[in-house]
């Protein structure tokens, strides 16, 4: 197999090589974070091209996010030259399969310029639905449906698959009747909602052989990049597509499965071995992103899970920096921490844009973010709007904007039917008439209207309702403090509600944004102050070519990679979740632990974690214990910094964890409580671990590494 090697080939190792060389027959590169992966995915698209097998549209590959996808692209670009560019079929499985319907949707009772329906959109319709049905929307909300309805979805399932025993769990047995109902709405609409994508194109693929053939002929060569994160859908869909020739080469690692609770499924990797007999199975080893020392903590975390498939990395990078653990007192010092270090990097030249910070939820992005405004570090929110710029935040400022002012209209028209009162577009349509022609407000206008005959007596009843809510909640500025205020107003006006009912996997984050933002704006004088300052906030945006820190949750940043990673907020209850931990027990730690292990290989150079002592959860202080993560690092490979405020705050003279233990008869809930049984019967808490840290030094070695790992396989 010794050939010369092309350019782009130069530079892999001989696995590598193998995986990218190894074109034809199936193939599965199971290796960890770091060990190139995507790279080899790269490479071999390039090698298909160059050595052509294919046309770049005869090349099917598929990735999780469509940045991912842009990158991909114009990495193929830059080793085969602008060739690449016409690659149709690089996408994500929603991209390529919307892109596959359009053109036959006739087969499915389709139009070709079917919509795709958002969340709110598919919300609106299940409600329909139900309540066609003769059932309580208000006992079997919407959201539940849609819930049931994407999780059937996700497994492949069209309504006549569903388990009868499934179907039961909804309005006492109608779960498959409403679902059938909804795809037949969804139909009469010529609209798809996004499960729909994959389901179609499973159901084009299965019941017209003669199309899925043209594919076969087209596609003549399959990637895919994280695999372990494909759900049942579309596992099927790659099985169908890549039956043809079955040249489909799939990498992943078991180890950065992360989207469980979205229907992913690991088994998929084993599968896959079973489904394409004499795969070649490719194993890399050498991790080419991460130093020494941030390899190890990452290798000896997820060694604590027990399903695993098992493997070894090493490096050949120098040790480097030892990782760091940073005690703050409370989560705003945490974001002081993060800012001073990145302004004196920014000092020494850095590149910003080599900067990463990695939350577990959103909702902690807000005090970081606040602060990098305050003191003037650019940054970008990766894979979401920033904090101000949510909708959940953007409705609740609108609900607050009106109660300071009866002319906001914009701020009015956002949030009159939402959460949905029955005030619909001929509603608007009519205020607006009104208001244009008395020269009133939206708000004024309302107030006038109620009083005439012109609305339906539901719409006036409801319209009267919400005005004289704003009337209530406007008298009561000068008396309440504005954080109460608000949270009476997101109540009575039905928006929590709204969203505490929703069944949606994004839901409990909004919710904890809106207390964020109850809770923020307490540091304001008044409600006018807090407004004035975020309308700056919104507008404190850099020059686009400017440098940036990035922001975004863990989930996020799988497949990414940056020189220096902030990971904040490794306290028991916030990471691991709580709510992981209650709802699936250890699978669900397990899956945090690996989102861990994401998070701690994101970084080349420098990983530095934080956990404050106390946070602010839910709008109450709370005492937090450091992560369980914290404690299972491994103590020679990091090094415990103390933050400044232990000695200018306490006082106590010894370390900060005597004082972190201090704290232990302060927690109440359950979870603060198990985490804390849990070190007690561990004896390794990390106040006695912590003291044997921290002492840095010799962490300039040089030389190879090796990580110990399991090289057979455990079972799952
Ligand atoms: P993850 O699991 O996090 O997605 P991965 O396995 O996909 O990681 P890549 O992102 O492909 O890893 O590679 C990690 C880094 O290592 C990249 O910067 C890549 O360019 C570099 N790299 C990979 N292989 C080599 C090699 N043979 N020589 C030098 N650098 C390499
Ligand atoms: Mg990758």
């Amino acid at each position: 197999a010794a050939q010369p090697a092309a350019g782009y080939l130069a530079g892999l190792n001989p696995e590598q090589r193998q995986a990218v060389e190894a074109t034809d027959g199936p193939v599965l590169v199971l290796a960890g974070a770091g060990t190139g992966k995507t790279r080899v995915l790269t490479t071999r698209i390039a090698h298909l091209i160059a050595t052509n097998r294919a046309y770049p549209s005869q090349i099917l590959s598929v990735t999780f996010t469509n940045k991912a996808a842009r990158e991909m692209k114009e990495r193929v670009a830059h080793l085969v030259g602008p060739v690449a560019e016409g690659m149709p079929w690089l996408g994500t499985f929603h991209s390529i399969s919307a892109k596959i319907l359009r053109r036959h949707a006739e087969l499915l009772d389709l139009r070709s310029d079917f919509t795709i329906l958002d969340t709110d959109d598919q919300i609106r319709l299940m409600k329909q639905v139900i309540t066609a049905a003769d059932i309580d929307e208000k006992r079997w909300p919407g959201r539940m449906l849609a819930g049931f309805i994407d999780s059937w979805k996700n497994r492949g399932l069209s309504p006549k698959d569903v388990p009868p025993g499934e179907a039961a769990v909804f309005a006492n047995g109608k779960g498959g009747v409403l679902y059938a109902a909804y795809q037949d709405r969804l139909k009469t609409l010529n609209a798809v909602d996004f499960g729909d994508l994959l389901l179609h194109c499973l159901t084009l693929f299965r019941d017209h052989a003669d199309v899925l053939a043209t594919y076969h002929e087209r596609f003549r060569y399959i990637l895919v990049d994280e695999y372990q994160d494909t759900n049942t859908a579309q596992y099927l869909w790659l099985r169908l597509l890549a039956q043809g020739r079955r040249n489909i080469a799939c990498v992943g690692d078991d180890d950065q499965s992360i989207y469980g609770w979205r229907g992913a499924e690991v088994d998929n990797i084993l599968r896959f071995e079973h489904d394409f007999p004499g795969a070649v199975v490719v194993r890399l080893e050498r991790n080419y992103r991460s130093t020494g020392h941030i390899l190890a903590t990452a290798s000896k975390l997820i060694a604590r899970n027990e399903g695993r498939l098992g493997k070894t990395l090493r490096t050949e990078d120098e040790l480097g920096e030892k990782v760091t653990i940073t005690g703050a007192w409370d989560s705003q010092e945490e974001a002081r921490l993060i800012s001073d270090e990145i302004e004196s990097m920014q000092s020494k030249g850095e590149n910003l844009a080599e900067v990463a910070i990695l939350v577990r939820i959103s909702a902690q992005m807000r005090e970081i973010e606040e602060r990098f405004v305050h003191v003037g570090v650019p940054y970008k929110v990766i894979g979401g709007p920033r904090f101000y710029e949510r909708a959940e935040i953007r409705d609740a400022l609108a609900y607050l904007r009106c109660v300071v002012s009866q002319t906001d209209d914009l701020a009015f028209e956002r949030i009159v039917n939402v959460p949905k009162r029955g005030l619909g577009d001929a509603t608007i349509q009519l205020l607006h008439n009104h208001a244009r022609a008395t020269q009133l407000s939206l708000l004024q206008a309302a107030r006038a209207v109620v009083e005439t005959e012109e609305l339906k007596p539901k719409a006036r009843t409801s319209l009267r309702e919400l005005v004289e809510a704003f009337a209530r909640w406007t008298a009561r500025v000068e008396h309440m403090k504005q954080g109460e205020l608000a949270e009476l107003v997101l109540e009575e006006s039905g928006y929590t509600e709204m969203w505490q009912k929703d069944r949606s996997a994004d839901a409990a984050g909004r919710l904890e944004n809106l207390k964020e933002l109850v809770r923020s704006l307490d540091e304001f004088a008044d409600l006018p102050a807090f407004l004035e300052h975020v309308s700056l906030v919104m507008d404190a945006d850099g020059g686009e070519a400017e440098a940036r820190v990035s922001i975004m949750t863990l989930h996020a940043a799988k497949g990414l990679e940056f020189d220096t990673v902030f990971l904040p907020g490794w306290e028991e209850g916030l990471f691991p979740s709580q709510r992981a931990l209650d709802e699936n027990g250890r699978a669900g730690l397990e899956e945090e632990r690996r989102l861990a292990h994401v998070g701690l290989t994101r970084a080349r150079k420098r990983l530095k974690l934080l956990f404050a002592s106390n946070r602010r959860i839910h709008g109450l202080w709370q005492s937090s214990l450091p992560s369980r993560f914290v404690d299972e690092l491994p103590e020679e490979h990091v090094e415990v910094v103390q933050a400044p405020s232990v000695y200018s705050q306490g006082g106590y003279g010894a370390s900060r964890f005597d004082r972190m233990e201090s704290f232990g008869s302060s927690y109440n809930t359950p979870g603060w409580q198990r985490a804390q049984e849990n070190k007690a019967k561990s004896g390794s808490g990390f106040s006695e671990s912590g003291r044997g840290f921290g002492q840095g030094g010799g962490n300039r070695q040089r030389g190879p590494l090796l990580i110990e790992g399991e090289l057979t396989a455990k079972s799952t």
